[in-house]
């Protein structure tokens, strides 16, 4: 009994194991696999990410100048990473936001102006 006393009283006083998450964020450690995002601004579409994701979280649409991205299938593998020699795939130490559903980020890159559109 005074054993378990002292565990309750050591319980009441201490401060707790877990923290409010989402609320009070965490630092992320050195190198961690936060999360994917790509700067679409240097993308030529080629479509190398896609091919070597193993789980099909990457769409790359050369004609329309897109890539889909689904967070939530992604499993932080860094094969895209690997695999984008233009460096536009990284991986940042900040982990998604819980989220409802699981949305698609579409990144799109301006289309190139043809002659014709400029008349
Ligand atoms: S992110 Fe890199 S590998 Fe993927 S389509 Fe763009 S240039 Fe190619
Ligand atoms: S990190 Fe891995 S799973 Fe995620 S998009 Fe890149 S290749 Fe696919």
């Amino acid at each position: 009994m005074p054993k378990m006393l002292a565990t309750v009283v050591d319980n009441l006083v201490s401060r707790p194991a877990t923290r409010p998450h989402p609320y009070q964020r965490r630092e992320a450690f050195v190198r961690a696999r936060g999360r994917i995002i790509f700067d679409i601004s240097r993308c030529v579409f080629c479509g190398a990410c896609a091919l070597r994701c193993p789980a099909g979280a990457i769409r790359v649409n050369r004609a329309e100048r897109e890539l889909v991205f689904m967070p939530f299938q992604c499993i932080v593998c860094g094969a895209c990473v690997e695999g984008c020699r233009r460096g536009c795939a990284q991986i940042i130490p900040q982990y998604h936001s819980p989220a409802y559903s699981k949305p698609e980020e579409y990144y799109r890159a301006p289309l190139p102006v043809r002659e014709d559109d400029q008349l």
